[in-house]
């Protein structure tokens, strides 16, 4: 249910009824808006009934229901499109932001290169795994903790924030630790245990689509993390599997529109794991930016032919910085600020 309160409520007014929600078994997540705030009241939908009575209250003008089956992440609870901030990095309401990196960190020379590479050419944030989820239990799974300690030198010498995935609850706060944004890859993203304990955690998130999500299944796993209190959540459509192998996923640029009209979180593309081919990343960044897009994650290694994981679909440091180009000159039509 959404609480509507009277523009003239008073900062006790608003704890009181914060008060009476959290007395009822629900949480309540306040959104301070420009002309007045709003109360998103979630939990166990059986007390959704007596929440109906705050209405009575005077420094209360409504209570709505949210129709959606995901709350928090749903353009009813908030109308106005979010903005995720991270260093100089924004993302959402006409901020378009690129995150660019290798898949997956190997060595301090090859992720500090690609680190001062890709910010060179304009990327305004990092990204490397160092926890991998592989197909394979005998491809490389990343350095780890080791490989935190590199993206952290990374982001001292070149001051660009990253991102990197976690796939284990337990490890939450190990990567939190050390990460400015916690990814959830595709895999994962029903994990809802994991879902749980990342949103807890407190820092921003990225949440990738999964292989086989709907956009309402997706959505509601959004809900996951933003429920358990986090504020700052970024989409990702990464491509899904249909029955087309000419490329590695199918790119569904059809969900960016979509999403964007059901919820008001910020959604960036991955065009490197939805295509899994270099040479078609370009054109769909730009067609990622056109489409209305708020930003991208690009895999970019320094020396693509020797990368242990995703080579062939990763960028060299000179295609990106052209890539970069192009997406300033588009960046005038669309509207986007990169
Ligand atoms: C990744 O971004 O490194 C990754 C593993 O992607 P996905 O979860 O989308 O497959
Ligand atoms: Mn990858």
């Amino acid at each position: 249910m959404i609480i509507v309160m009277n523009p003239k409520c008073s900062k006790s007014d608003l704890k009181s009824v914060i008060k009476k929600i959290e007395d009822l078994g629900l949480r309540a997540h306040t959104i301070v808006g420009v002309e007045r705030t709003v109360i998103g009241a979630v939990g166990d939908e059986r007390g959704k009934d007596m929440l109906q009575d705050l209405e009575m209250l005077p420094s209360v003008d409504k209570v709505l229901p949210i129709l959606k089956p995901y709350k928090l992440a749903s353009r009813e609870f908030k109308k106005e499109s979010s903005i995720v901030k991270i260093g100089q990095a924004k993302f959402g309401h006409g901020h378009f932001g690129i995150i660019a990196g290798p898949c997956s960190v190997e060595t301090e020379k090859q992720i500090i290169d690609t680190a001062m590479k890709v910010k060179k050419a304009g990327a305004k944030m990092l990204r490397g795994g160092a926890f991998k989820p592989r197909t394979s239990p005998y491809a490389f799974q990343g350095l780890e903790e080791k490989g935190l300690k590199l993206l952290a030198k990374a982001r001292q010498e070149t001051g660009l924030p990253f991102v990197t995935e976690v796939i284990n609850p337990e490890d939450v706060e190990l990567v939190g630790e050390y990460s400015d944004m916690l990814q959830i890859g595709a895999r994962n993203v029903q994990n809802f245990p994991l879902l749980r304990r990342v949103g807890k955690y407190g820092k921003p998130v990225l949440l990738k689509r999964g292989l086989a999500t709907t956009i309402q299944e997706y959505l509601m796993s959004a809900e996951y993390v933003l429920s358990e209190g986090c504020k700052d959540l970024i989409l990702c459509e990464r491509g899904i599997r249909t029955f087309e192998t000419s490329t590695r996923n199918t790119l569904d640029l059809s969900a960016i529109p979509v999403v964007q009209e059901l919820s008001h979180l910020p959604i960036v593309v991955d065009p490197s794991h939805a295509t899994g081919t270099r040479k078609f990343v370009a054109p769909m960044c730009l067609a990622a930016m056109a489409c209305g897009a708020d930003g991208l994650l690009i895999e970019v290694h320094n020396d693509p032919q020797k990368a242990l994981c995703d080579g062939p679909q990763s960028l060299d440091p000179k295609d990106f910085g052209a890539l970069m180009k192009k997406l300033a000159q588009m960046s005038k039509v669309s509207g986007k600020k990169l």
